[in-house]
């Protein structure tokens, strides 16, 4: 009985979060800057926010995150952290010789109000950034926002500093995904690849935060996308943001600042998002879907109707990001499963409560920003129980003591494997997710049978 004090008895809050559904914007501007090619990570703080972002992330991906810290102490906190990154620099070059910097602020810094834009002038001008290397900020206060505006914040910022326009056009489209697993980048690539789609896909954490043991220490891992890479972006025909709260301030600016038209699609998770990112790059690039991929949607779809009798109807609550929260809602509703509550705590805006309400119905109950937390989703579950909930590790505790079976989807996962190898995107990610749902359903189906209806055969 974990949370037994949790109240049914519902009453509005304005000023007081308890158990946010979201983490710090820092942490998703480190993660985003891990997804570029030599780049280090600079959290521009004090040594715990960049322990706690690390420590998040590693515990996530289950593998060593390098980051490196301004350390503030009471002295930068009082006077500013000038001084401090100033001398950072000088020594991160020295030691770990990175391609770029990213450095991201911390509410600390943001307080203070250190301007990042004049202080990385002067350590150009005082000559601490090497030639041919790169030091690019965003800011990243965490008394806003969620790690998924920080990681929107951070794509935007190498697309500032890099995407540049030739004047000659190459017949290539960005691929801007949300924050998302390594393993969903990877299967989005895989179906741009199945369709000989030539692509720059910004941020790739794939191969970064996923790679292969094999005994060998990599400060920089072979996967990321690359500064020539970022740097041709401005020169693609198309890009192709994949969910909005996420994605768009890069579309965005890729078309302001280098006139490439966007896109703006929901992340490619159940068979009617995937069938549309398949068709925004058909479209896009000219080309036409192979059979290998229509063999990868029939056997979604042929698991989807086999199954249906086993999901169809079930209650399920979803809580954890945005851009992840209308998949899931996509994937539920194709499935006839009914959505009965999504919450947020972040705060996407208006279009996200319609978005939800397209795919769910009317129904629904969304609630986002910084008073949709934990302990709100725990007492919606109290009121109105599902058969199932979606969510991160933190579910945990509400499905224990609710008895609810829990899908673990979203960020963060920390007691389970599988989420940077396994994908939830694309039509085998989709094939994947309702697998994950059958074995719930069924094993609660079996844990429960009496002697007589526990079956061999479903
Ligand atoms: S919320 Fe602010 S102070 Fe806390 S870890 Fe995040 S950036 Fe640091």
């Amino acid at each position: 009985m974990l949370l037994r004090h949790t109240p049914t008895e519902v009453k509005e809050r304005s000023a007081l979060t308890i158990n946010p559904a979201k983490t710090c914007q820092p942490v998703g501007a480190m993660y985003a800057a891990l997804g570029v090619h030599k780049c280090l990570p600079h959290s521009h703080g004090s040594q715990g926010c960049c322990a706690y972002h690390r420590s998040a992330l590693t515990r996530h991906y289950k593998d060593p995150v390098m980051a490196t810290t301004s350390s503030f102490t009471e002295g930068a906190s009082v006077f500013g952290g000038q001084a401090n990154i100033l001398e950072a620099i000088q020594n991160i070059f020295n030691l770990y010789n990175p391609e770029i910097v990213a450095v991201h602020t911390t509410c600390l810094s943001e307080v203070i109000g250190d301007d990042l834009t004049q202080i990385l002038n002067k350590a150009k001008s005082d000559g601490k950034i090497p030639e041919g290397k790169f030091v690019i900020h965003a800011n990243t206060p965490s008394f806003k926002g969620s790690h998924v505006t920080g990681y929107s914040a951070m794509v935007a910022s190498f697309v500032q500093h890099f995407a540049e326009t030739s004047g000659k056009k190459l017949k290539q489209i960005n691929l801007i995904p949300s924050f998302i697993e390594p393993s969903d980048m990877s299967e989005i690539k895989h179906l741009a690849e199945l369709m000989g789609v030539r692509y720059v896909m910004l941020p790739d954490t794939s191969d970064v935060v996923n790679g292969p043991m094999d005994g060998k220490f990599r400060m920089y891992p072979k996967g990321g996308t690359t500064l020539k890479q970022i740097k041709t972006m401005g020169d693609s025909v198309r890009s192709i943001g994949l969910g909005r709260t996420g994605s768009m301030a890069a579309a965005k600016l890729l078309d302001t600042k280098c006139k490439v038209p966007y896109d703006l699609l929901d992340l490619p998770i159940g068979i009617k998002a995937t069938d549309a990112f398949v068709d925004a790059l058909r479209v896009a690039s000219g080309v036409s879907v192979p059979e290998t991929l229509m063999v990868e949607r029939g056997q979604y779809l042929d698991v989807m109707l086999d199954m249906n009798q086993y999901v169809s109807g079930k209650k399920v609550s979803l809580v954890g990001d945005p851009d992840t929260l209308i998949g899931m809602a996509a994937f539920c509703a194709e499935n006839d499963m009914r959505v009965l509550h999504v919450v947020s705590g972040t705060a996407p805006g208006p279009k996200f409560e319609r978005r939800i309400k397209e795919l769910c119905g009317e129904d629904v109950k969304v609630k986002t920003g910084p008073q949709a937390d934990m302990f709100y989703f725990h007492q919606l579950v109290k009121n109105e129980r599902p058969d199932l909930i979606f969510g991160n590790t933190y579910c945990k505790y509400i499905c224990r003591d609710e008895d609810i079976p829990h899908i673990r989807v979203g960020f963060p996962i920390y007691d389970r494997v599988g989420h940077s190898y396994f994908p939830v995107t694309g039509y085998r990610g989709g094939l994947r997710l309702l697998e994950r749902v059958l074995d719930a359903v069924m094993d609660r189906q079996d844990r429960d049978a009496v002697e007589e209806k526990f079956e061999l055969v479903m």
